[in-house]
């Protein structure tokens, strides 16, 4: 099923690829189809339909997933074609799985509860269908009033949670009030999910933060005290990765933690340079940045894994004629010094402003 974004088809279908290895599943096939519009019924076509029931019979397939989101109508039909115990999801269910399988701390395991019940609230009518198919019917009225009940039921859950998180993030702010109050610079890493911002945390750091060749390792943004070839101190800051087609569940569930970005002396945007997409990739990232209104804060694009790279001369003569990006490898260390200085002197200013405050 074909996006409508400057991704691909077979790059965004790789990307779900992907995402569906990090949740922890085999793929043993992909299709698409392309269609003026999305079929209201079943997303795809009819043929398509029934090619791709017959390959789920024949591999045995467990799920089936979209790279688009389904409508709930679209979904049950689809899961009615495949038969009973084939799973139909799409890239946003996918996508709050894998968020859910690795939320660390309180506050991102409840960000991901509220996406996944604000995501389920619509889809709800789905189990009673399926329980009054089996009564023949019989339940019809009751399978309705039961819709009611459950939607409010979710929806109480709902508003305990947006209450809960209030609370966590309350203390959250208390501690970055209490941080702002000893005016040491925060140094934000940005970037598309798999750029490499946990290793490089680790490479300044030696801080030990998980970095993994899947998507979304990093789900809570993880704060490292480092201190700069020149003696100053910092905080550098790691964040959720952006990701094409983000579902809107999560961007509104991790929105403050993305607005703390806003409170940073220095972003950071890690791009995986030796990746095929990374012009798309760099797009996706811009464009949650423009959302979040952070134009007005120093800025330096860091091209990672350029040992990766096919050109790695040519890169870092472009980079260096360039303002304002630092080619570096965070796996080998290789360009490490000019990164240090680059930072370094983006953060003088404000050093400069910090010291004439504590003498
Ligand atoms: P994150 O999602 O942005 O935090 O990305 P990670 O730090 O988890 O890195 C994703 C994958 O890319 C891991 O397998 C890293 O080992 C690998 N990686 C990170 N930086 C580099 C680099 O400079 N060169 C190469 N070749 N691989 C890297």
């Amino acid at each position: 099923a074909g996006p409508r974004s400057s991704f691909g088809i077979s790059e965004s279908l790789e990307e779900l690829g992907q995402l569906a290895d990090t949740a922890g599943l085999t793929v043993v096939g992909t299709t698409y189809q392309k269609l003026e519009n999305p079929s209201p019924k079943t997303y795809v076509g009819a043929g398509k339909v029934s090619q791709v029931a017959t390959a789920v019979k024949a591999l045995k397939v467990e799920t089936v997933i979209f790279d688009d989101e389904l409508s709930p109508g679209q979904l049950r039909n689809l899961e009615k074609a495949f038969g009973g115990d084939v799973r139909v999801c799409d890239r946003t269910a996918l996508i709050l799985d894998i968020f859910s399988q690795r939320a660390a701390t309180r506050e991102a395991t409840l960000q991901v509860d509220l996406a996944q019940l604000e995501y389920q609230l619509p889809r709800l009518t789905r189990m009673w269908t399926h329980l009054e198919r089996q009564a023949g019917g019989l339940v019809k009225g009751m399978g309705e009033k039961q819709i009611e009940v459950d939607k409010r039921i979710l929806r109480t859950q709902i508003a305990q949670l947006k209450k809960q998180l209030e609370t966590v993030r309350g203390h959250r702010q208390q501690y970055r009030d209490r941080r702002a109050s000893v005016p040491i610079p925060v140094v934000s890493l940005v970037g598309y999910t798999n750029a490499g911002k946990s290793t490089l945390l680790n490479r300044l750091s030696g801080a030990g933060v998980l970095a993994e060749d899947r998507l979304f390792a990093t789900l809570d943004p993880t704060t490292r005290r480092v201190e700069l070839p020149n003696g100053k101190e910092c905080l550098f800051t790691d964040t959720v990765g952006f990701i094409q087609k983000l579902p809107t569940q999560l961007v509104a569930a991790f929105r403050a933690t993305l607005e703390e970005i806003s409170d940073s002396s220095l972003l950071l945007h890690v791009m995986d340079v030796s990746h095929p997409m990374a012009a798309q990739q760099r797009e996706a990232v811009d464009s949650v940045l423009n959302d979040l209104d952070v134009g007005h804060i120093p800025y330096l694009c860091i091209w990672n894994k350029f040992d990766k790279a096919e050109d790695p001369e040519a890169l870092k003569l472009e980079a260096a004629s360039r303002g304002d990006v630092v080619c570096i490898s965070a796996l080998t260390g290789e360009g490490m010094k000019e990164f240090h200085e680059a930072v370094e002197n983006k953060l003088k200013d404000m050093m400069v402003h910090v010291e004439a405050v504590i003498p």
